[in-house]
């Protein structure tokens, strides 16, 4: 449920109202906009007397929200949530490009990746060191070293770090990571959101391979309901029956999640199509379809990648795809 108050609302009054619904057991999510305040209700609000509410003095409107996600609802907070995300701003018109290898590989391979993104334009380091892979016979990642060489990345670049966790177990060792990652195939995993949800990291969320645009917005809300609203959406593509492509890029999912949530949207061009060919064309329609933000993979020797190498970029193409978007985003 969500109360507008009227501007004439004082700071007191505020206060009293939000004081009360909390002894009610309600947990109240304030969202201080220009022109009035927005009180989001969430709990039970089934002994809410609606009508009691919309004859206070403050009180401009009240609403039920019917969907089944309250606090990533773009109705509950009608501003643009920003990310902070170890410096670097996502939403609310900040823009950010995080690139880097599918894998952290070694401490080369790395470290000069991370200077060359850097150099083109990227605001942000990726870098998988738990790999979700297919088989498991495929490399599985360095796992905790490699975070260590992220994080060494990060001391020698200034890049805060995005990389990937898998199982919530694992947390303590991202203490120094800026954006934990939840992946697609663990989407739905809904012990390590919750888990995710009890910290304050920023948190990057990718779509399923098939999840609707709902179940993406109800697994935001698991970390929400935990009290972490640090959460970055990406659109990463989905499986259809399409094969020349990975995936199929739901571009218009990045403007119809900017109409039904606050978070910041962002579109991974390279798990969407797995071609290196076709990220240049998907980052600058992406950003013109209004994302936040951009993750690609960039590979020193895309064709001796551990993993993803098909849709990795060379540090050369990776500066002709961030000159491309600064293009778009300068004529937006
Ligand atoms: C990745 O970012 O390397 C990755 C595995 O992405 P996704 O979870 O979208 O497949
Ligand atoms: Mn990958």
């Amino acid at each position: 449920m969500i109360a507008v108050l009227k501007n004439s609302a004082t700071e007191d009054q505020i206060k009293g109202l939000i004081n009360w619904f909390e002894s009610t057991g309600l947990r109240v999510n304030e969202s201080h906009g220009e022109f009035c305040t927005v009180l989001g209700l969430v709990g039970d609000t089934t002994r809410v007397d609606i009508e009691m509410l919309r004859g206070l003095d403050i009180v401009e409107s009240v609403t039920r929200i019917s969907e089944p996600f309250k606090m990533a609802n773009r109705k509950f907070h009608p501003e643009d949530t920003v990310v902070d995300c170890g410096g670097v701003k996502i939403g609310g018109g900040h823009f950010a490009i995080m690139a880097g290898p599918c894998s952290v590989e070694s401490r080369e391979q790395i470290i000069e990746t991370a200077k060359a993104v850097k150099a083109a334009g990227a605001t942000l380091l990726r870098g998988g060191a738990f790999k979700p892979r297919t088989s498991p016979y495929d490399f599985q990642g360095m796992k905790e070293e490699g975070i260590k060489l992220l994080v060494e990345a990060k001391k020698e670049t200034g890049l805060p770090i995005v990389t990937e966790i898998m199982n919530p177990d694992h947390l303590p060792l991202f203490e120094d990571v800026d954006v934990i990652q939840v992946g697609a195939r663990n989407m739905q995993n809904f012990e390590l959101l919750k888990e995710l949800g009890k910290t304050k990291k920023p948190i990057l969320l990718k779509r399923g391979l098939s999840a609707t645009l709902k179940e993406l917005l109800m697994s935001a809300e698991y970390i929400m309901s935990e009290g972490n609203e640090n959460i970055i959406l990406c659109e990463r593509g989905i499986r259809t029956y399409e094969t020349y492509t990975r995936n199929t890029f739901d571009l218009s999912a990045i403007p119809m999640l900017k109409e039904l949530t606050h978070l910041p949207v962002v579109a991974d061009p390279s798990h969407a199509t797995g071609k290196a060919s076709l990220i240049k064309p998907m980052a600058m329609a992406a950003t013109a379809a209004g994302a936040a933000g951009l993750e690609i993979e960039v590979h020193p020797n895309p064709s001796k990648a551990l993993s993803d190498g098909a849709q990795s970029l060379t540090f050369d193409q990776f500066t002709d795809v961030a000159e491309a978007v600064a293009k778009v985003r300068s004529i937006l």
